[in-house]
């Protein structure tokens, strides 16, 4: 199965979404790239090993809304209980890497990516787990390394592992199991995990309920599981972040390890960047100013340059602590600092931002969007990056911030940890932690960071520099990607 000569690996990554074809979320970042960095990999890296790493996602309705250049490859029959669906793989490749595309009945010919009905979406994901094993068959490509990502594919990882004890096809196939958001389990898909004939697990080491979701299956049989940042592999041990699998999780501790995610910086790049007004780099900050005035005259606030301003840029969700970004700034109205918020989600959440700039209309902007461009030119012009996380499996708005010379204020947990440095001294920080998550700890670290920019600004113009000079790059998380697929072969090194 191993082309020894050649000493070439077969990966198969497999995904709900995956960019430039379809992004949803962080999920759709790292399918998009992860892969193609990892095919990018010089042998030299690795022992002289090359990556042969393939994609294989949905073929969703709004992939097929852009008109891309997919090829038809055949039909193959997917067995669901007595009866059989038809899925119809397609192919077509993204800078030379190939990759497959799965449609079926199961997709409904509109609709987005994931529905709130999880009855649906267990339909979706589970087929699309169980065609995949399929069509790797069918092209007679047998991986060496399967590569799942979060529920939506974990499924495959639990049904793999039974296939490869009679199925010699799959008998040296290894599996990984990416971990981007523990909470999202599959939950409610258990009818359609029955209908597929996929034995419910009977290990008495997970929780009852645990033994007929997707996410827990998975993480019972992969060989691997890798969690988006060190320090969120070791917080899904604990009660706070376990979600009620930590005592399940220690049972795998030693399987489970953190890689973090990297950043295009090529589209995250400060020195060019057609979105913002004046592209800047490390040695010469002084376009970042001229990027602030833009944006407030933008936001029609007053263009007062020496008050810091503070953005966040998020998804409206519990997870993201927005409403503790926005009890926070209420405790702080006594010091001066003007804000804009830009996100969309939770309805709730939303409002709160909304009533904010009602209630300080003179320094506080909410723009309620998704908008790609507009982030760019917050993240330029911003002085601080407000995120307050309950959790962050990894987390790349604080990197995008950094780089940008938008010093970030967050959360001490997962990715943000392990990105952001603090330094009480000063000296050698990126940014501003914080413990606990409730707005009078976020408030005193907001404090601290307003306190820095008035009061010490060699010192705050130290900690723009070395964020923008920070390398987040995929090339060395790839390297540990390579080296874990390496070992769990157990090729000689
Ligand atoms: P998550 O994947 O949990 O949402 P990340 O920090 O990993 O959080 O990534 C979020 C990405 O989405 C960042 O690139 C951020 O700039 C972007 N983003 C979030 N909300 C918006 C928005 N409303 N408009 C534009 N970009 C957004």
């Amino acid at each position: 199965m191993i082309d020894r000569e050649g000493k070439t690996v077969r990966v198969l990554f497999v995904a709900a979404e995956a960019d430039p074809l379809i992004k949803v979320g962080g999920l759709g970042d790292v399918a998009g790239t992860l892969p193609a960095e990892l095919r990018k990999l010089d042998a030299a890296a690795l022992d002289g090993w090359k990556l042969d790493v393939r994609l294989v996602i949905p073929y969703h309705a709004a992939i097929r809304a852009k008109k891309l250049d997919i090829r038809p490859l055949f039909d193959f029959p997917v067995e669901r209980g007595e009866e059989t669906i038809t899925a119809s793989a397609y192919v077509t490749d993204v800078n030379g890497m190939p990759v497959y595309l799965i449609d079926g009945a199961p997709f409904p010919k509109e609709g987005p990516v994931y529905s709130l009905n999880t009855v649906e979406d267990g339909e979706k994901f589970i087929f699309f787990s169980l065609a995949a094993l399929d069509l790797a068959k069918k092209l007679d490509w047998a991986p060496d390394i399967w590569h799942a990502n979060d529920w939506h594919t974990a499924i495959s990882i639990y049904a793999l592992a039974h296939r490869r004890k009679k199925d010699p096809f799959f008998a040296k196939t290894r599996t990984v199991l990416s971990l981007h958001n523990l909470p999202f389990m599959g939950g409610g898909t258990d009818a359609t995990i029955k209908a597929y004939k996929i034995p419910f697990s009977r290990d008495p080491r997970l929780p009852a309920w645990g033994r007929r979701q997707p996410l827990p299956l998975g993480l019972l049989k992969a060989d691997r599981v890798i969690a988006v940042s060190p320090s969120y592999a070791k917080e899904i041990l604990t009660p706070e972040f376990g979600c009620s699998l930590e005592d399940f999780l220690a049972t795998r501790q030693d399987a489970i390890m953190g890689i973090l995610n990297g950043l295009d910086q090529q589209v995250w790049d400060p020195q060019n960047d057609p979105q913002i007004a004046s592209p800047f780099s490390a040695s010469d900050m002084s376009g970042n100013s001229e990027n602030k005035r833009a944006l407030l005259r933008e936001f029609e606030l007053p263009e007062k340059m020496d008050t810091p301003l503070l953005i966040l840029i998020s998804r409206m969700d519990q997870q993201k602590g927005v409403d503790i970004a926005i009890e926070g700034l209420r405790l702080l109205t006594g010091t001066p600092w003007q804000a804009i918020l830009l996100g969309t989600g939770d309805p709730v959440l939303e409002k709160a931002c909304q009533r904010l700039e009602k209630d300080f209309p003179d320094r506080v902007r909410a723009a309620i969007r998704f908008d790609a461009k507009l982030s760019h030119r917050m993240y330029a012009g911003g002085d601080m990056l407000l995120m307050p996380s309950r959790y962050e499996p990894c987390g790349l708005a604080q990197m995008i911030a950094m780089r940008y010379g938008c010093i970030p204020v967050a959360r001490a947990v997962g990715g943000l940890k392990d990105t952001i440095v603090d330094d009480p001294k000063l000296t050698s920080g990126t940014g501003f932690l914080f413990e606990k998550a409730t707005p009078r700890a976020f408030a005193n670290a907001l404090q601290r960071a307003l306190k820095t920019y008035t009061d010490h600004a060699p010192e705050w113009q130290g900690m723009q520099k070395r964020g923008v000079q920070q390398d987040f790059s995929w090339g060395r998380y790839a390297v540990q990607y390579g080296n874990v697929y390496l070992d769990l072969m157990e090729v000689k090194r």
